[in-house]
């Protein structure tokens, strides 16, 4: 049976020869067969040559989602195997992440060539996320190859928020399968045990890619008062305590992340940490209106712009958090800022804190650029896929 060909329309092979892995609709001229969603297709020029092998799904934008690059190349179990086998490679052996007690991610979607799934490891066991229909459609043999290659207890499903409207993926989250325990997995971050909920917390679980940074900012901490903005279960907040900070307050808006950050507190035995259940933009304001001053700041809020037109708003977000900090900051604080954002670029983020320090008539410098955790990979040919930044700066 041949494989039906996606014929692209003059002039739009260049990213896909450049192994960009999205073939969105708008850029297919015409289809020579009936692929079925899930299907494999050959993506070819205009002219009909050959540029890569693809799943389709007819209910996405991306309506291809690209794996290989050679003719010769069935996208069939043993090829997923092997991808999956080369991503955990990278936590195991050449990161040494996947370690006992531990939390990584072991699959990055279009880091790990593997465009549409992600999956993150806690202890024992799995959280898969399936963000592509052409791979969920394919779960029976992912789940099977991933408990063989990392001998887990069990696998637990969770979907992104809006994903299934996206893909026209209908699945079901929860145990996928093995003896799930009923209290919440405990796991080691360095000399930290952090409770996650993975099957309601948020992403998996926990902030898997702001592992290296939480550990680059205690270095700063000692002796520092610190206020840890967007917190979540606490995780900048108690590896400041570990760092020396001499007090430590977080906030989130989060009822469950905060019940959480509190028991991670007394897990581990810290020091002077105070939980504070707040909208970070109206906490930061009225800290400022108490006089209130701190010598360390972290900023992490949640993706302010998802889309291109959001951009201006979501940078006015960034600058009034940023001009807040700078008003709470001691003379030679230390500012901590994070974006998710993948619309948002470094140069970006330097920019705006270069305006807000002037705006606020202080020296700013710049200590560390910094990006995610190296189990969060960035693929050279899909820039979508670099998408956290994390500045640290010491305030005039
Ligand atoms: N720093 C955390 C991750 C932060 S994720 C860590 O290292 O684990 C972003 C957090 O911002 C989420 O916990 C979310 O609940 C919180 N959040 C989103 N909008 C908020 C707001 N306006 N005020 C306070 N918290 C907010």
């Amino acid at each position: 049976m041949s494989i039906p060909r996606v014929q692209l329309k003059p002039r739009r092979a260049a990213a896909f020869y450049a192994r960009h892995p999205w073939v969105f609709a708008g850029a297919i001229a015409a289809i020579d067969g009936v692929p079925a969603d899930g299907d494999e297709v050959d993506v070819v020029s205009h002219a009909g040559n050959f540029i890569a092998r693809g799943l389709f799904n007819s209910q996405s934008k991306i309506r291809v989602r690209l794996y290989s690059w050679r003719p010769d190349q069935p996208l069939d179990a043993d090829f997923f195997r092997q991808r999956l086998e080369s991503a955990i490679r990278l936590r195991r052996d050449v990161l040494d992440y996947d370690r006992p007690g531990g939390a990584c991610r072991l699959v990055f979607s279009e880091a790990d060539g593997l465009s549409g799934m992600v999956v993150d490891r806690y202890d024992r066991w799995l959280a898969v996320q399936f963000t592509g229909l052409a791979l969920a459609l394919r779960r029976e043999q992912i789940c099977a190859a991933l408990l063989e290659l990392t001998g887990a207890d069990g696998i637990m499903l969770r979907t992104e928020k809006g994903v299934g409207k996206l893909e026209g993926l209908k699945l079901e989250d929860g145990v996928y399968c093995g003896d799930w325990p009923q209290e919440l997995l405990a796991v080691s971050d360095g000399d930290l045990r952090f409770l996650v909920n993975v099957a309601e917390g948020q992403k998996t679980g926990f902030y898997l890619d702001q592992r290296e940074n939480r550990r680059a900012a205690a270095r700063y901490a000692r002796g520092r008062r610190v206020l840890d903005a967007f917190c979540y279960t606490g995780g900048f907040a108690l590896h400041a305590t570990r760092g020396g900070a001499v007090a430590v307050e977080g906030v989130d808006s989060s009822g469950p992340a905060l019940e959480l950050a509190r028991r991670n507190a007394e897990l581990n035995d810290v020091g002077s940490v105070e939980f504070v259940q707040a909208d970070v933009f109206d906490h930061l304001a009225a800290r400022v209106e108490a006089s209130a001053t701190y010598g360390m700041i972290v900023l992490d809020p949640p993706k302010f712009a998802r889309a291109r037109h959001a951009i201006p708003e979501a940078l006015r977000g960034y600058r009034r958090l940023q001009s807040l900090a700078l008003k709470l900051l001691e003379a030679e604080g230390i500012l901590v800022v994070s974006c998710c954002s993948g619309l948002i670029t470094m140069d970006m983020l330097e920019e705006l804190l270069a305006q807000t320090a002037a705006a606020a008539r202080r020296d700013v410098q710049m200590l560390e650029r910094r990006g995610p955790a190296p189990d969060h990979p960035v693929a050279a040919a899909c820039r979508e896929t670099d998408y956290l930044k994390c500045l640290i700066a010491r305030v005039g």
